[in-house]
């Protein structure tokens, strides 16, 4: 019974500690993948943050210093001139007109002002004002989107020189539609702003296949290739060097050229644990869109790596506390069971001898007068006695008689029945319970046994002799002491007639 309670309980420990260990696991691995989802949300959260005053302050440029009548009449007959030096004329007044405020706004992260026509021909580039004429069509979608639905949008995109935030106005007087216009910030004032609000190093990387296919052949030197993942590019007027240059192995470079890859297909940004410069860094990668909603490159972020650090450490604390409980509980419950065997095993064998004890041996006994009280099947049982025992513990010491009492014991259990019963019932006393069995039955065994005996060479003792008494159940019998009482008899008799024989 209290066996059964102590599976019970171990089993419920062992499960609930395994289910914690378990469920902590679990929760570290989600607190982990939050963390690193933290960086990543980090960077989003302040990009997002800094276009957004970007924008409404273009807005407010716009309304305030470009939508106005002046500039708008300008354009419009610039755009209804009949040659291009009447157009050119327009172009150098509007120039002129807005000169200033183009140095003033650049002070401020603005880069470029660009009008076009309707049909999304350059007319002005202040960032380049000897460059126009060009037809952005199939080249700048802002411009195409805004001269089609006549709505201002804002957004990254690649030009024909730079790249940068573009925010484009359409351009009316009353309801006539005139073309648009553009007041874009360059990439390098957004890191900026960032690196500023992060205090992390910070970079852009454009997809190569971007660059070449919008920026001007002779523009290409403004860019250089991704020294980590030559599929990307660094824009030189925003840095020069790769902020990751220095210590940084072949495996981290195809960590991240492999999580890029991923970040490609599923359009979200990732964050990874790298070591760089012999320290522990995380790198947060966050994709930037352009207006089409396809990925032109990322902005990522260096950080040091202490919150998964710090997690990771609390992890390990634990798993090493939660090892050590299981290995306490497993090594108590294997402890248990083995001194639980153990003890058992003392109360049913004799430690010496191997065979039933005298406890066992009366329950065996027991049982044996219930069952013939009930069904009258005869039984017998024999009480032994080495003969002169005691000489033996005296010439040859008490570790020879100890011996001898458990090779008579071995001797014994082997020439009996699988059903008969051999137990010690004290010193040199042992005792047979033969089931089903008569006292000639009996005696017949015992003779054989005695056999075996003068046969057998002892280790320490050349030969020697017992003595038996056998008695066989008996109607008015009522419990063990009676039937012993009678093999007892027999066994003194046998003694007194000189021993090594049996009697019944
Ligand atoms: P007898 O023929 O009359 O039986 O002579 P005996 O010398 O065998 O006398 P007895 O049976 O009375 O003596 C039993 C002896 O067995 C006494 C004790 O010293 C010895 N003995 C009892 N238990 C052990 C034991 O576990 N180990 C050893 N070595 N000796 C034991
Ligand atoms: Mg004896």
């Amino acid at each position: 019974m209290f066996s059964k309670n102590f599976s019970v309980l171990t089993l419920l420990i062992l499960g609930v500690t395994i289910s914690a260990y378990v469920y902590i696991c679990i929760y570290f691995n989600k607190t982990e993948n939050q963390i690193f989802q933290s960086y990543v949300n980090k960077l989003t959260d302040e990009y997002n943050f800094t276009l957004d005053i970007y924008t409404k302050t273009a807005d407010l440029l716009f309304i305030n210093d470009i939508n106005t009548d002046e500039i708008k009449q300008i354009l419009k007959k610039a755009f209804d001139s009949n040659t291009p030096e009447e157009k050119n004329i327009y172009r150098t007044q509007l120039l002129d007109h807005l000169n200033n405020f183009y140095s003033n706004i650049k002070n401020y992260d603005f880069r470029q002002l660009h009008f076009h026509e309707a049909d999304n021909t350059s007319f002005l580039r202040f960032h380049k004002p000897e460059k126009y004429g060009d037809n952005l069509t199939g080249i700048r979608s802002s411009v195409e989107y805004v001269n089609k639905n006549r709505k201002s949008i804002s957004g990254f995109e690649e030009g024909r020189i730079f790249n940068g935030y573009r925010n484009v106005y359409p351009l009316f007087i009353d309801t006539e539609y005139l073309g648009s216009v553009e007041l874009s910030i360059s990439m390098g004032a957004v890191m900026h702003q960032l690196e500023q609000r992060l205090h992390q190093n910070s970079q852009f990387i454009i997809k190569k296949s971007i660059v070449y296919q919008k920026v001007f052949d002779d523009e290409l030197v403004n860019y250089k290739e991704w020294n980590i993942n030559d599929d990307y590019m660094l824009d030189l007027s925003i840095s020069e060097d790769c902020v990751l240059y220095g210590n940084i192995s072949d495996k981290y470079i195809r960590f991240i050229k492999e999580g890029l890859l991923n970040a490609e297909k599923t359009g979200l940004g990732f964050s990874l644990q790298i070591w760089f410069d012999n320290d522990k860094k995380i790198i947060a990668f966050m994709p930037v869109r352009n207006f089409d909603n396809e990925i032109a490159g990322f902005i990522f972020s260096l950080t040091d790596a202490s919150k998964v650090t710090a997690n990771k450490n609390y992890y390990r604390i634990i798993s090493v506390i939660f090892i050590g409980l299981l290995a306490f509980i497993v090594f108590f419950i294997f402890y248990y069971i083995y001194t639980d065997k153990k003890i058992k095993s003392m109360i049913v064998y004799d430690p010496l001898t191997k065979i039933y004890s005298r406890r066992m041996i009366f329950i065996k006994l027991e049982e044996e007068i219930n069952r013939y009280l009930r069904y009258k099947n005869p039984f017998c049982i024999c009480m032994i006695d080495i003969d002169h025992f005691k000489q033996v513990n005296d010439h040859y010491g008490h570790l020879a008689g100890d011996s001898l009492l458990s090779e008579l014991s071995s001797l014994l259990k082997h020439n009996i029945r699988i059903s008969d019963s051999v137990g010690r019932y004290g010193g040199d006393e042992l005792m047979i319970i033969f089931p089903a069995c008569n006292e000639e039955s009996a005696a017949i065994v015992m003779k054989h046994i005695q056999e075996k005996i003068r046969d057998k060479k002892f280790r320490y003792v050349e030969s020697i002799t017992i003595s038996g008494g056998i008695a066989m159940s008996f109607d008015s019998m009522s419990n063990c002491d009676d039937l012993i009482e009678l093999a007892d008899q027999n066994l003194y008799k046998a003694k007194q007639s000189g021993r090594n024989t049996v009697i019944y």
